[in-house]
């Protein structure tokens, strides 16, 4: 295992590490997968489904689409970490008892610990701090990736799961605004999109810019994998989605690169890596 992506529920891999993921598998680098949460608290887009009926089974239904998305996008490994979707913050999810936000800290790293160990990563990919967005799971997703990324290695910690391995490198995925979209919206329009959502938005200051990213991934040739994983998730991401209707060409545009800072070490101000794994030697992960 060279590369695994911690992320909080079942459409997250595919959504902002989806084209990353179908790069590396397409340079043969085996890659892995952990999902915090089952995902009950998501919304049933599905038209074949019953939105109540159906809704007890959302965990089971969504458990299979990130299986599915995952053979897309190539991935080798991937692992369910058990806990429940806490809902948006402010929800009466968030209440349950075993909602990922209010599960043990200790258990949560614990079995994180334990998957790494036994995959073997060198590197590991996780939410930024604070999450993408402040969703309790997101939050809860980037604080225990933290955590067990250190103690994995550490002998004294969790010593009966499994025998210690440091990865080498831990990156948060990165929210950029590199233009790309404000520059595309006539094009977007051209195309029979209606973009008054994004005039609608309330408005906000630009968000960090490409400078601030330590690797910027082109995967402008992944868009497609990335699209036919995004709609394996059935329940979640509707076939007129914006995220997967866009003309192919718009499409590789649109989400042309991926961005990541590294968290752990920890990036210098204007340091830039080509790859997630620029400077792996031979034998990485090695304690
Ligand atoms: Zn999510």
């Amino acid at each position: 295992m060279t590369l695994l992506a911690v992320r909080p529920h079942p459409d997250d891999e595919s959504t902002s590490t989806g084209a990353m993921l179908a790069y590396y598998h397409g340079r043969d680098v085996r890659t892995g997968v952990v999902i915090c949460t089952g995902g009950e608290e998501g919304e049933i887009h599905d038209s074949d489904l019953d939105p109540v009926a159906d809704r007890s089974r959302l965990g089971e239904l969504r458990t299979q689409e990130v299986k599915n998305a995952c053979a897309i996008l190539g991935v080798a490994e991937l692992r369910m970490l058990g806990f429940r979707d806490s809902g948006m913050a402010g929800t009466p999810a968030n209440q349950h008892p075993e909602a990922f936000a209010n599960a043990e800290r200790v258990e949560a790293v614990g079995r994180l610990v334990r998957i790494i160990r036994e995959l073997r990563p060198s590197v590991i990919v996780t939410d930024p701090p604070g999450g993408m967005y402040p969703h309790p799971d997101h939050v809860m997703c980037y604080e225990i990736s933290v955590d067990a990324f250190h103690a994995a290695g550490d002998a004294q910690a969790f010593p009966d799961d499994g025998p210690p391995w440091q990865p080498k490198k831990l990156y948060g995925v990165a929210q950029i605004d590199d233009g790309a979209w404000e520059k595309l919206t006539p094009k977007f329009i051209d195309a029979g999109f209606d973009m008054g959502w994004m005039e609608r938005r309330p408005r906000r200051s630009r968000g960090p810019g490409p400078e601030t990213a330590t690797v910027a991934l082109d995967v402008r040739s992944y868009s497609e994998h990335q699209r036919r994983a995004l709609l394996a998730h059935r329940t979640q991401i509707p076939p007129e989605s914006f995220l997967v209707s866009l003309p192919p060409e718009l499409r590789s545009l649109a989400f042309a690169t991926a961005y990541f800072v590294r968290l752990s070490p920890p990036s210098t101000p204007g340091e830039h890596e080509a790859d997630l794994l620029d400077g792996l030697d031979e034998t990485p992960g090695v304690v």
